[in-house]
């Protein structure tokens, strides 16, 4: 049957574009989540256009083989980890970009276009494409679309969904489908866009995707502020966004030792890098009088509020350095701590300070350490629960488990969500039920199995083994 398979797929795309060689799927076993075994599948297989995803997805059903899409293999979901008999759909080859319309302030890319190379491009042209993951050089935007990816920018522009106005979709039964267009605005019928995207590969393989530009923030300033207590810092990211008239960009956390491991992972530092916690803020305005009388005041507001001082960056290449360095901290934990769970928790901005407190009772209740960093501008919080040295793995492995279900308790209980960004994949799955009641669970089921009969995209994916 394999090899009927393996000969079947060669009619659909070409020998070369298959790998069968362990070394090769093996690679291909596994994304960037830590806590989630790899599985090697039985072939990756490169697509180029969307007609070679829909044969497949037809074959797929026919012998009902799992399949498991992957763009650049970065998630921390494990949304990108394929069946043991299953294939990958790799989009890697499909990375054109294939329109850049500028009087309709449109481009329209294939989903294995580097998120980062979309950036430029609508830089150079004098735009702005406002998706920023902190993976934007290494992910691609098929994956950003797939997760409905996040970043530093959400506060002020909203995560990848904000940013698309159309995408060409192979559904599981292999028919290509087309929503929504270079037009700003369609209410024609059900939000079908939305439902695709975020939806970690389970719906539909996206083909093509037109996303929105605008036009190129003229002026911005980052603010880095060292605080002496992380309790002082978080309890100002509220009143900041209610008070003081601006609406940041960003406002971003890093605590002592998130700075610690970016530092050592870049081998490079940062003002006060002792401190308990430093906040990033970015705002921007017309033109350089607003910037500054802006960042002037905000800087009076944070020294008002406890920041033990405020270090103003507002040339680019200041201001990359600080950005380089917030975003180096995943890498960082991934380099230097690999038995770590990485977490994605999102609550309203008030709560953000009672989150954060409540990770510390936690990690000590269980014997694990912990570090925060992340978006808290809009509430999503990357806990990161770290095994310590001394800890054997099944300890760890029991540690982390409790870790996660209390949390996911307390999150819960303060109103939030079990994941802001990085999806539930097969991570989170058995979690799910903490935060959606059975009804709510069954009906996204009830969506899958409509598009999705044979349950063949992704199958392993969102929803818990045992409800
Ligand atoms: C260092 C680091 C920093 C990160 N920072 C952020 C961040 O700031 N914000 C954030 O949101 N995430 C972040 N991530 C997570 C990750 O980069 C994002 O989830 C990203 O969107 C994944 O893109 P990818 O191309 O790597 O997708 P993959 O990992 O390949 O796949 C992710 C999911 O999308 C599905 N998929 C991929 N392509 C398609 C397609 N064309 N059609 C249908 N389904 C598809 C896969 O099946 C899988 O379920 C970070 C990861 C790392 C390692």
């Amino acid at each position: 049957m394999r090899e009927m398979i393996i000969e079947k797929l060669k009619s659909i795309v070409g020998q070369e574009n298959i790998k069968t060689d362990y070394d090769e799927l093996e690679r291909y076993s596994k994304d960037e989540t830590s806590s989630v075994e790899p599985s090697v599948p039985i072939a990756v297989v490169f697509v180029n256009n969307a007609e070679q995803v829909s044969d497949i997805l037809k074959l797929a059903n026919q012998y009902k083989i799992p399949v498991t899409p992957r763009g650049a293999g970065t998630g921390l979901s494990g949304g990108a980890i394929p069946k043991k008999d299953g294939i990958v759909l790799s989009l890697e080859k499909m990375n054109h970009i294939l329109e850049l319309d500028l009087e309709n302030m449109a481009v329209v890319v294939e989903p294995g276009v580097i998120t980062d190379e979309i950036q430029k491009l609508a830089e150079e042209n004098g735009f702005f494409y406002a998706g920023d993951p902190a993976s934007s050089e290494s992910s691609s935007i098929g994956g950003n679309v797939a997760e409905n990816a996040g970043g530093v920018k959400v506060l002020k522009y909203g995560p990848t969904a904000f940013h698309v106005l159309g995408l060409e979709v192979v559904l599981p039964t292999g028919e290509i489908v087309n929503f929504g267009g270079k037009m700003m605005k369609n209410v024609m019928g059900y939000d079908m866009i939305r439902l695709f995207i975020g939806s970690e590969g389970t719906l539909g393989v996206v083909t093509k995707i037109i996303l929105r530009l605008i036009p190129k923030p003229k002026y911005s300033a980052v603010l880095l502020t060292p605080f002496g207590d992380m309790e002082t810092a978080v309890s100002c990211v509220p009143k900041v966004l209610c008070e003081s008239g601006i609406l940041p960009t960003s406002i971003e956390l890093m605590d002592r030792y998130s700075v610690e491991i970016s530092s050592k992972f870049l081998n490079d530092n940062i003002p006060q890098q002792g401190v308990d916690c430093h906040l990033i803020f970015e705002i921007e305005a017309l033109d350089k009088e607003s910037l500054t009388r802006a960042y002037i005041s905000l800087g009076e507001k944070l020294q008002q509020m406890g920041a033990l001082e405020v270090y103003i960056a507002d040339n680019r290449h200041q201001k990359m350095k600080i950005w380089k360095f917030r975003k180096a901290i995943a890498e960082g934990i991934i380099a230097f701590r690999p038995k770590h769970c990485m977490e994605d928790v999102g609550v309203p901005i008030k709560a953000i300070p009672a989150l954060i407190r409540s990770t510390y009772d936690i990690a000590r209740e269980n014997g694990v350490e912990v570090l925060n960093f992340g978006h808290v501008g809009d509430g999503n919080v990357h806990v990161t629960f770290l095994k310590p040295e001394t800890m054997n793995e099944e300890q760890w492995e029991n540690s982390m488990h409790r870790s996660l279900e209390k949390l996911y308790h307390i999150t819960a209980n303060l109103g939030g969500t079990m994941t802001g960004e990085h999806g539930v994949g097969i991570k989170r799955k058995d979690y799910l039920n903490i935060f959606l009641t059975q009804t709510e669970i069954q009906l996204m089921k009830k969506i899958k199995q409509a598009i999705d009969p044979n349950n063949i995209l992704n199958p392993n994916k969102i929803f818990p083994d045992r409800i």
